[in-house]
């Protein structure tokens, strides 16, 4: 694992509060994504109590208070077909919102879980990036399993491709084909295998596998302001609230990178302040199913789509491998990723799905 040197600041600003990680000695948001990211009006009304930074290591595990479900076993989940899901999707090249590449990503997605009997919904709609001329189609997809059932879980992941890969130092390479395999492939990759597994699966919740639009449509490099994040899961948080007769969701886990050839889930902070109850209950599950990426401790603070779910009053924490190398590089391809990384988050999803009311 590469050397990491994180650091925290608070600089107190205004009416906000603005958190500074430090990567490798640059400089990168809350969000880990641009500096600027906080400035946008709409987003500062993210989680507003800071962890406690030893709260982490002094809170038990949610194991301890789960009786439902304990021999609940991890399905047989494939990790070499879920490479080959990987494989697949990133053989259409970068797959960015609107392009001809995201709508044959789309079929992929929609035959594949029609073919498993599972109902599949577009949430279509058109979408503004202030850097950008023009509206944009956006999709989110709704796969749901026992549709029929009022209380729901959610699994999510986004499935866009940044346009920039603006984490190589040179910016000629920024245009470059980025694959984004793991950053948007490789949740997609696991829903589809998991998706193979389902009905193996006795649940007390429905359970929804949502797959974000527009994440990071994002065309302006880093240090500059322009851009809106997380677009597709707003639309669908907001849509949710708004709807009459919605359902209930009792949880969301966001998965982001979370294939990476080496992979750690430190506790991200944000998960912890708005959803402590979850993270225990995840990372719990992990030591009892020698998950080892799993690791209670501190993470990174990282703005995601979890944070617009939190927004709507939905329990929602990130999956995330912050410390994947070749995030936002041309690197990222399958290559880089690895079935038994996936295997392992699915150990412990799964046993979760089978114990979470
Ligand atoms: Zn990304």
């Amino acid at each position: 694992m590469k050397f990491l040197f994180c650091a925290i600041a608070v600089i107190a600003a205004g009416s906000g509060i603005m958190f500074w990680i430090i990567k490798n000695g640059d400089p990168v948001s809350a969000n880990g994504k641009d500096p600027s990211y906080e400035q946008d009006d709409d987003y500062n009304s993210g989680p507003e109590h800071p962890i406690n930074p030893t709260a982490i290591q002094d809170s038990k595990f949610g194991i301890d208070r789960i009786k439902d479900g304990q021999d609940a076993k991890p399905v047989a989940f494939n990790g070499k077909r879920a490479m080959g899901y990987l494989e697949t999707i990133c053989a259409l090249g970068p797959r960015v919102s609107g392009t001809k590449s995201m709508r044959q990503q789309q079929d992929i997605i929609k035959k594949h879980f029609e073919d498993l009997g599972v109902k599949v919904t577009y949430q279509a709609f058109e979408a503004k990036q202030n850097s950008v001329k023009g509206k944009v189609e956006m999709t989110n997809i709704i796969i749901s399993f026992q549709p029929d059932k009022k209380r729901r879980g959610i699994l999510c992941s986004h499935y866009d491709t940044r346009p920039i890969a603006d984490q190589e130092d040179d910016p000629r390479d920024w245009r470059k084909p980025f694959l984004s395999a793991n950053d948007g492939g490789s949740g997609v990759a696991f829903l589809m295998e998991l998706g193979n597994h389902m009905k193996n699966l006795k649940t007390n919740v429905g359970v929804d596998f949502v797959i974000f639009d527009g994440e990071e449509y994002i065309f302006v490099p880093k240090g500059t302001n322009k851009d809106r994040y997380f677009i597709g899961s707003r639309h669908f948080a907001q849509t949710w609230r708004q709807s009459k007769g919605r359902c209930e969701y009792s949880a969301a886990i966001l998965l982001d990178m979370i294939a990476g050839n080496e992979i750690h889930f430190p506790v991200e902070v944000h998960s912890h302040n708005m959803a402590p109850e979850l993270c225990k209950e995840i990372w719990g599950i992990a030591q009892e199913q020698k998950a080892k990426a799993f690791e209670w401790r501190r993470g990174h603070e990282v703005l995601d789509d979890h944070t617009e779910l939190h927004k709507v009053g939905i329990p929602a924490i990130d999956i995330i491998d912050f410390d994947y190398p070749h995030w936002h590089k041309l690197a990222d391809r399958p290559e880089s990723c690895s079935g038994e990384s996936m295997e392992q988050v699915a150990r412990v999803l799964s046993v979760w799905l089978q114990r979470t009311k």
